[in-house]
């Protein structure tokens, strides 16, 4: 329970209807209390943080990661969360979806129990785990990508109960590949559940992936990563993703992952509001450069800012959500207001959290990111409570 009130004073605050103002953020018990004019006199039981130079946007939210600091969220442990937590609030993440790779089933079943425990108990100062992204096991393993082959399958009843039951309702997004067998079954079965399904690892035709979003996938997985590029004659589940109008887009905006023109495209043909900024952030982020076991025993190459497999396909990404919110404007041309909604607002309205969190609006969750005019991150802030802060 925060019993201080505090005020955020002194910064550009990045407000809902995407303009910048000059004001106040009051922070009351962990929640946004109200916005306050600029001069306004200020009682003495408020603690003031002075954000003269700053910007002022909403926590970020990364709908996709794994890991951080030698630890995955594949441990289902609160020791791992908090570790990878403390990476997430450095790069301005303040809330998320703990996501899984594929596993065997019972490793797969623990580790959902253990984030959906994590996630019923926020801890204070720590990045929130909303819910858990399964991405695996049902997905093609021509794109597993570095995922183990061994580790993927069809769906089967008996295992979707399962991984029903093992994540209650934490479970928010799934990850498939629609071709597979089972998948039809696989995504109705989510979809009834209010889970979400996205489309990704897949060589799914432009018919199968559509026929997956009119059964109700809404979502692509770091689109054009995992997946067959558009060829003139068979586009694939890129462009019915792209086409689309209700399909959020996730996007590795890491300056490897996808061309500045890719991210320039996407916007153009489908709009900022179904562009979601993910790091799909892997375990190996934040131990400097070297050769890696993950989790699983799989060997990772950490190299140049890129974590590759042996065989040299990426592996996930090295990146921090301020870092894609800054790629973003930096390499791809995108105004610094459009990216931070990429990174906050829609992700947040992606998985149907976007009443609590994902801009700066009176009564929501007090999260926040304060941004130097650099886009560095300054502060973090996670419900109410500092949870990071750059040396000056
Ligand atoms: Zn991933």
């Amino acid at each position: 329970m925060n019993q201080v009130k505090k005020l955020l004073r002194g910064g550009r605050v990045f407000l809902e209807n995407g303009t910048w103002e000059s004001c106040g953020v009051l922070l009351e018990e962990g929640r946004i209390a109200g916005l306050l004019p600029e001069k306004q006199e200020v009682p003495a039981d408020i603690l003031q943080i002075d954000c003269s130079g700053k910007r002022i946007a909403p926590g970020l939210i990364d709908t996709h990661v794994h890991g951080a600091r030698g630890r995955n969220y594949m441990e289902g442990s609160a020791e791992a969360a908090a570790a990878i937590s403390d990476f997430l609030i450095r790069g301005g993440t303040t809330s998320c979806l703990a996501t899984t790779t594929s596993a065997g089933r019972a490793d797969e079943a623990a580790a959902l129990r253990g984030l959906r425990e994590a996630s019923m108990h926020p801890a204070k100062g720590q990045a929130e785990i909303l819910g858990i992204h399964l991405e695996g096991p049902f997905i093609n393993p021509r794109n597993r990508g570095s995922q183990a082959e061994e580790n993927i399958r069809a769906a089967s009843g008996p295992e979707l109960e399962e991984i029903a039951e093992a994540a209650a309702g934490a479970l928010k997004i799934v990850t498939l590949a629609p071709e597979m067998d089972g998948a039809a079954e696989a995504i109705d079965f989510f979809i009834r559940r209010g889970i979400k399904v996205s489309i990704g690892h897949t060589s799914a035709t432009f018919a199968q992936a559509q026929a997956a979003l009119h059964a109700g996938a809404g979502r692509g997985t770091h689109l054009f990563n995992a997946m067959p590029p558009i060829h003139h004659r068979e586009p694939g589940a890129v462009l019915a993703l792209l086409l689309d109008p209700s399909a959020f887009l996730e996007m590795t905006v890491d300056g490897h992952h996808l061309a500045p023109e890719i991210i320039q495209m996407v916007l153009k043909l489908a709009g900022p509001e179904r562009c979601v900024l993910i790091t799909d952030g892997v375990d190996v982020r934040g131990c400097g450069d070297g050769t890696f076991q993950r989790w699983e025993g799989t060997t990772v190459i950490v190299r140049d800012g890129q974590a590759r497999t042996p065989k040299g396909s990426l592996a996930g990404s090295m990146l921090s959500l301020s870092d894609a919110v800054r790629n973003a404007v930096r390499l791809a041309k995108v105004p610094i207001g459009t990216a931070i909604r990429m990174a906050s607002e829609i992700p947040a309205r992606s998985v149907g959290v976007f009443d609590r969190k994902g801009s700066i609006s009176q009564g929501k969750d007090a999260d926040f990111v304060i941004f130097n005019e650099d886009l560095s991150v300054c502060m973090t802030i996670v419900r109410g409570d500092i949870a990071y802060r750059a040396a000056p």
